[in-house]
C-alpha cells in the first residue's frame, strides 16, 4: 500500500515538476531581460540629461582675444543638475592641453585626448562610480572639452524601482500559475483516483468491468485492457469455483454415507483393538465432514456477489447458532455465559452466513477451551450505531506469530489439540468481509481468545 502510495505521490511530483521547471525559468529569463532592457533605456535616459547639462555649460562659454572665459555656474543650476541634490554634480572645461579653465578640480577624470576621445564612460570618484561626459566643443579659440559628471544614486533608485515593479508581479504570477498548476495536476489525476478507488472497493474476487464516468481518452484504453483481463479472470475463476462447489457437492454423499457407517460401527459391540481404529475412522470422517461443508460453504459465499444487502438479527444468529452446540459444552463441562442487549441488533449480513459465523466462533471456543472452562459471547450496542459480537474462552489463545495466518485456508495452529479442518476462521473471515465488518483477535484479560467484530452501522433500518 505504501508502496502505490509512493508512485501516485512520485507521478504528481514528476508531471508538477515538468512544468513548474521550465516555467520558473522562463520567468527567471524575461526577468533577467526586462532588468537588462530597463537599464539600456534608464541609462540612456540619464545620458542624455548629462548630455544636456554639458551642452548647457557649454552655452556659457565666452571666446574673445584673450582667450575663452566660462561663466560658473549658480548653486541653484548645479542643483538641478544634480536631480534636486540625490547626486553628487560636477564639471570642468578644459583646453586642447588639458589645461582647466574654469569648473571643479578632479583629477580622477580621464584627460580627453583628440585621437582617443570618447563621449561617455565610467569612472571612480572620491570611491564612489561616477558617470562622465566628454563633449569636444569648437570655438573661436579653439578646441574646448567640456566634462560634465555624476554619481549614480539616482539611476541606481530608479532602476530598482523599475527592477521591483517587475519582478514582484512576476512573482505573484509564479504562484498563481504553481497554484493553477497544482489543481490542473490534480484534476488531471483524478481519474486515476477513482479507478484507484473503484479497484480498491471490490471486497471479494469481483470481475465485473469498471465503469468511470468521463474518463480522458488515454485511460480508455488503460480501462478497455483491465476489463478484458478481468473478463478471462472471471471465466477461470467462476470454472474453478464450479468445480470446487461440484467436487464438494458429489463428495458430500459418499462422506456421509462413511460418516452413518462409521457411527453405526461405533454402537456395536467391539474388541478394544477394532474399538481403536472405529474411533481412528470417526474422528477422520468428522473432519472429512468439516472440510467438505466448509468447502462447499466457501464456494457459496465467493458465489454470492460483492456486499451482503441482507439484514440480519445478531441475537438470533447467536441463539440459533449455539442450539446445536450446548450438549458439546455440557459434555466438556464448559460453561456457556450470554450477555445479549433486550432488544433485537440488527446487522448487514446474510442471515444463514451469520449463523455460521457465530457457529465457528462458538465452536472453536468450546473445542479449544479445556473442561471446567468457560466461553462468553456478548452483543453490544454502541452508542454510534455500532453493533459488536466479542466470543471470549478461557483455552490457550492463539499466539502472536499466528494471529494472522489463522484465518487463511487449511492454516492451523502447530499442535493444536483437536481435530479440525482449517477453514472455520478463514469462513468467519469471508462472512466479515462480504458483511462490511471488521475482525479483530487478542489476549482475554485473563489468558484465552478474544474474537471482536464490529459491524458497520445499519445503513437500510
Ligand atoms: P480448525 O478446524 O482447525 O479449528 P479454524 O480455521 O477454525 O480451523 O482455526 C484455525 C486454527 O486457529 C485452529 O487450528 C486453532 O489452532 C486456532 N484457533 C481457532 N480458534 C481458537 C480458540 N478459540 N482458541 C485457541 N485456538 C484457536
Amino acid at each position: 500500500m505504501s508502496n502505490s502510495k509512493l508512485k501516485n505521490k512520485s507521478m504528481r511530483t514528476t508531471l508538477l515538476l515538468w512544468l513548474l521547471i521550465p516555467l520558473v525559468a522562463l520567468t527567471t529569463l524575461s526577468t533577467v531581460i526586462a532588468n537588462h532592457m530597463v537599464q539600456v533605456f534608464a541609462n540612456s535616459f540619464f545620458d542624455s540629461f548629462l548630455l544636456n547639462s554639458a551642452d548647457s555649460i557649454a552655452a556659457r562659454f565666452c571666446a574673445g582675444k584673450d582667450g575663452i572665459s566660462v561663466a560658473s555656474l549658480s548653486p541653484e543650476s548645479t542643483f538641478l543638475f544634480s536631480h534636486g541634490g540625490q547626486d553628487r554634480f560636477f564639471y570642468r572645461v578644459l583646453d586642447k592641453q588639458g589645461r582647466r579653465l574654469s569648473g571643479d578640480d578632479i583629477p580622477e577624470l580621464p584627460v580627453p585626448n583628440l585621437s582617443t576621445w570618447h563621449k561617455f564612460g565610467y569612472t571612480n570618484v572620491h570611491r564612489s562610480l561616477v558617470r562622465f561626459c566628454t563633449v569636444l566643443v569648437e570655438t573661436s579659440a579653439g578646441p574646448v572639452f567640456v566634462q560634465v559628471g555624476e554619481t549614480l544614486n539616482n539611476r541606481t533608485i530608479l532602476l530598482r524601482h523599475i527592477f521591483l515593479s517587475i519582478l514582484i508581479p512576476q512573482v505573484g504570477l509564479v504562484c498563481l500559475a504553481c497554484l493553477s498548476l497544482w489543481s490542473g495536476v490534480s484534476n488531471g489525476l483524478r481519474p486515476l483516483q477513482s479507478l484507484n478507488v473503484t479497484l480498491r472497493s471490490r471486497v471479494k474476487p469481483n470481475f465485473l468491468p469498471i465503469e468511470i464516468p468521463e474518463v480522458p481518452s488515454e485511460l480508455v484504453a488503460v480501462i478497455a485492457a483491465l476489463n478484458e483481463l478481468f473478463d478471462s479472470l472471471g471465466n477461470q475463476f467462476r470454472l474453478q469455483q464450479e468445480f470446487i462447489a461440484n467436487a464438494a457437492h458429489q463428495l458430500r454423499t459418499p462422506v456421509t454415507a462413511v460418516q452413518t457407517y462409521t457411527e453405526h460401527l461405533a454402537r456395536l459391540e467391539l474388541t478394544a483393538s477394532h474399538r481403536a481404529v472405529v474411533d481412528g475412522l470417526s474422528l477422520a470422517s468428522n473432519r472429512l465432514t468439516a472440510m467438505v461443508n466448509g468447502l462447499l460453504l466457501l464456494a457459496q459465499i465467493e458465489a454470492s456477489p460483492g456486499s451482503a444487502t441482507e439484514i440480519a438479527d445478531l441475537t438470533t444468529a447467536v441463539a440459533e447458532a449455539s442450539v446445536g452446540l450446548l450438549q458439546r459444552a455440557k459434555d466438556r463441562h464448559i460453561e456457556l455465559i450470554f450477555d445479549m442487549p433486550v432488544t433485537s441488533a440488527y446487522v448487514q449480513s446474510n442471515p444463514f452466513q451469520l449463523v455460521q459465523l457465530v457457529s465457528n466462533l462458538l465452536e472453536n471456543a468450546i473445542k479449544y477451551t479445556p473442561e471446567n472452562g468457560s466461553v462468553w459471547v456478548f452483543v453490544s450496542k454502541d452508542f454510534d450505531g455500532l453493533i459488536s459480537l466479542i466470543v471470549e474462552d478461557t483455552g490457550p489463545g492463539i499466539p502472536l506469530e499466528y494471529r494472522d495466518s489463522v484465518f487463511q485456508r487449511f492454516f492451523r495452529v502447530p499442535g493444536a489439540a483437536d481435530a479440525g479442518s482449517g477453514l472455520g476462521l478463514a469462513i468467519v473471515k469471508e462472512i466479515v468481509t462480504t458483511s462490511n465488518a471488521q475482525i479483530q483477535l487478542s489476549d482475554r484479560f485473563r489468558g484465552g481468545s478474544s474474537f471482536r467484530i464490529t459491524f458497520n452501522k445499519c445503513v437500510t433500518l
